[in-house]
C-alpha cells in the first residue's frame, strides 16, 4: 500500500514473546464484521452495558478502527499475558478476582506495549504505533480471534487453546503493512458444554457470549460498587455474590479449558503480600491515605476505598 512500511510478521511475533507475552497474532484491520456489529448493538439497544457509557462513545471507530491514528491504522498486533494462578483463600472467606492479586495489568501490559512498539521502531523508524489496554474503542476479543488466538466461549471470555481464558489482552495498532499476517480462528470449542451460563450465581450470561452487565458481580463490584447493589437489597446481593469483594472469577473457575493451562510465571502479577494477609478489618480500618498509597499501582484503585468498604459490607450482609 502507498506510503506504508512493510514489516516482518515474524520478527514481531518472536519480539513480542521476547518482551514478556505468553502469546501474539497479527491481522489486517477491517470493520468489524456485520455479525459481531450486531450483537454489540443489540447489546447497547438492550442497556446490558448498564452504565459504562464509555461503551457507546467513539462507536464509528470502535466498529472500523481503521478510523484511529488518524486514519492510517492498518494492522493489529494482539497479545496476550496469562495471569492463571490458584485462587487465594483469604481471611474471612472474602475473594478477590485473580485480575487484581498484583500490579494493575493496565500498567504491566502497557509497558510491555510500549517495549514492543520501540523494538519494532528500531527496526522500522517510519512506523508508528498506539497501544490498548481495555481502555479506548477497540474490541480487545474480537480482535484476538481474528489474530487466530482464541474463540469467544459462552462466557463471553477469550478461550485460547494454550492459556485458557485468564489472560490479559493487549493491542498494539500500526499504520505498517504485515509480511505475515495470523489468520483468524473460525472454530469454537465450546461444544455442549454449559457449565458457564449455569455457574453464574446472578444468570448474568442471558445467552452465549452474552452478558447483560447489570447482573454481573464483576461490574457490580468494580465499576458500581454501590451499597444499594443495583436496586436490591444487601441481603439479596449478598447471596449471590458469594464473598467476591472485588471481581468475579466463577465463569472462569468452571470452564473446562482453564483446567489444564499452567501458572503464569510474570512476577508483578503474582499476589501482593499485604494482599495476602488482609482481612475484613484491613478493609473496614484503611483510610484514604494508606489505600492511595498501596493501591497506586492496583487495578483496585478503580473501585475506590468507599467502594471496596461497600463491597466488604454486602460480602458480610451488614
Ligand atoms: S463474572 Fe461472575 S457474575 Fe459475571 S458472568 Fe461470570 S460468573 Fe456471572
Ligand atoms: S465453561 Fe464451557 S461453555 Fe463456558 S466458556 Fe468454558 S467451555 Fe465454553
Amino acid at each position: 500500500m502507498k506510503n506504508r512500511s512493510i514489516i516482518n510478521g515474524d520478527f514481531v511475533r518472536k519480539e513480542a514473546i521476547d518482551v514478556g507475552f505468553d502469546a501474539c497474532g497479527i491481522v489486517p484491520l477491517q470493520p468489524v464484521n456485520e455479525a459481531y456489529s450486531n450483537v454489540f448493538l443489540q447489546w447497547l439497544h438492550n442497556i446490558w452495558h448498564a452504565d459504562m457509557e464509555f461503551m457507546r462513545q467513539y462507536l464509528e471507530k470502535r466498529l472500523n478502527p481503521r478510523l484511529l491514528m488518524s486514519g492510517r491504522a492498518n494492522a493489529a498486533v494482539v497479545t496476550l499475558l496469562s495471569y492463571k494462578c490458584d485462587e487465594a483463600s483469604f481471611k474471612d472467606s472474602l475473594r478477590l478476582s485473580r485480575c487484581a492479586y498484583g500490579q494493575d495489568y493496565h500498567e504491566v501490559v502497557k509497558k510491555k506495549l510500549h517495549q514492543l512498539r520501540r523494538n519494532i521502531q528500531q527496526k522500522n523508524p517510519k512506523v508508528h504505533g498506539r497501544t490498548f489496554v481495555d481502555s479506548a474503542p477497540i474490541m480487545e476479543r474480537y480482535w484476538a480471534v481474528q489474530a487466530g488466538l482464541g474463540w469467544i466461549g459462552k462466557s463471553g471470555m477469550l478461550i485460547s487453546k494454550q492459556w485458557g481464558t485468564f489472560t490479559f489482552i493487549g493491542v498494539l495498532l500500526l499504520d505498517a503493512e504485515v509480511d505475515g499476517y495470523d489468520s483468524p480462528m473460525n472454530a469454537e470449542h465450546c461444544g455442549t458444554c454449559n457449565k458457564c451460563m449455569e455457574a453464574c450465581p446472578t444468570k448474568a450470561i442471558v445467552a452465549p457470549k452474552v452478558v447483560n452487565a447489570n447482573l454481573c458481580i464483576s461490574y457490580q463490584t468494580i465499576e458500581r460498587p454501590r451499597l444499594e447493589a443495583n436496586g436490591k437489597s444487601i441481603r439479596e446481593a449478598e447471596k449471590t455474590r458469594c464473598r467476591y469483594i472485588f471481581g468475579c472469577d466463577i465463569c472462569q473457575n468452571i470452564c473446562p479449558w482453564n483446567a489444564k493451562v499452567p501458572h503464569h510465571n510474570h512476577s508483578q502479577l503474582t499476589l501482593q503480600q499485604e494482599l495476602q494477609q488482609s482481612n475484613v478489618d484491613f478493609w473496614r480500618n484503611m483510610n484514604q491515605d494508606f489505600f492511595n498509597e498501596y493501591f497506586e499501582h492496583s487495578t483496585i484503585a478503580r473501585t475506590g476505598l468507599q467502594g471496596m468498604k461497600n463491597n466488604v459490607s454486602i460480602a458480610l450482609n451488614e
